[in-house]
């Protein structure tokens, strides 16, 4: 545990706490390749407009994803139209 967890990060918009969702899409972007890992834990505003993910998970992701764009760029090498990729593990 650490000291996220024990304090919910605020709503910039609401100033509220965030609560815990199980439910979240973490989104990255670069250079026109967006890559969305779905099912996500993380802090939510109840109101649905902010979200905030623990570092760890943040540091997990990334690797991942750091692989995931360097593929799709290579893909979209080849075939220069957009394309979307749906990788369920
Ligand atoms: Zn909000």
């Amino acid at each position: 545990m650490n000291d996220f967890q024990f304090h919910p990060p605020q709503c910039a918009n609401h100033h509220i706490p965030m609560v815990w969702k199980v439910d979240s899409d973490f989104v990255y972007e670069e250079e026109g390749v967006r890559v969305v890992v779905r099912h996500i834990t993380a802090f939510a505003c109840p109101h649905g407009d902010d979200q905030a993910f623990p570092p760890q998970v943040a540091r997990e992701l990334y690797p991942v994803i750091r692989e995931l764009i360097s593929t799709a760029k290579r893909a979209r090498a080849i075939h220069p139209t957009p394309l979307e990729y749906l990788v369920t593990a």
